[in-house]
């Protein structure tokens, strides 16, 4: 068992260098201030209230930069199963935003540097982020 306010994570690295590509990090509801992970990020913290999903934060560093999803409850124990079994398959099928650095071509993750990013504007305004693994497969970091 996991007390509250305790992060789950796993860690990828890149299939082409070696370093950490991407860490995911479930921070649990926090049931008090004492040990909330999510309070004590200099980035998150001041994000912190809107970042608090029922079911927790999801909290993505690496490929994107460092990026945070409210869980609902019910997305909660798929997350939390797949981070347990280091299944980043799993978590891809549930958002492939959640782990951004998995290429499905190649079966392998990338870290930032080595997706090859381009971005797509719709009307001007950001749309989404497209990237090509070194081998050429293409899919959505980012949307
Ligand atoms: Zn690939
Ligand atoms: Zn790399």
């Amino acid at each position: 068992m996991t007390a509250p306010g305790e992060a789950l994570r796993m860690e990828s690295s890149c299939a082409a260098c070696g370093t950490r590509a991407q860490v995911v990090e479930l921070v649990l509801p926090a049931r008090s201030d004492a040990g909330d992970a999510l309070q004590e990020s200099a980035t998150l913290g001041p994000f912190a209230q809107f970042l608090r999903g029922d079911g927790g934060t999801l909290v993505t560093t690496g490929v994107n930069g460092e990026a945070a999803f409210p869980l609902p409850t019910e997305r909660a124990s798929a997350v939390r199963d797949a981070i347990e079994r280091n299944d980043w398959l799993a978590l891809f099928a549930i958002n492939q935003e959640w782990a951004p650095s998995w290429c499905q071509g190649c079966a392998a993750h990338y870290c930032n540097e080595h997706w090859r990013k381009s971005v797509d504007f719709d009307d001007g305004s950001y749309d989404c982020t497209w990237g090509d693994c070194p081998k050429g497969h293409r899919r959505k970091l980012d949307d």
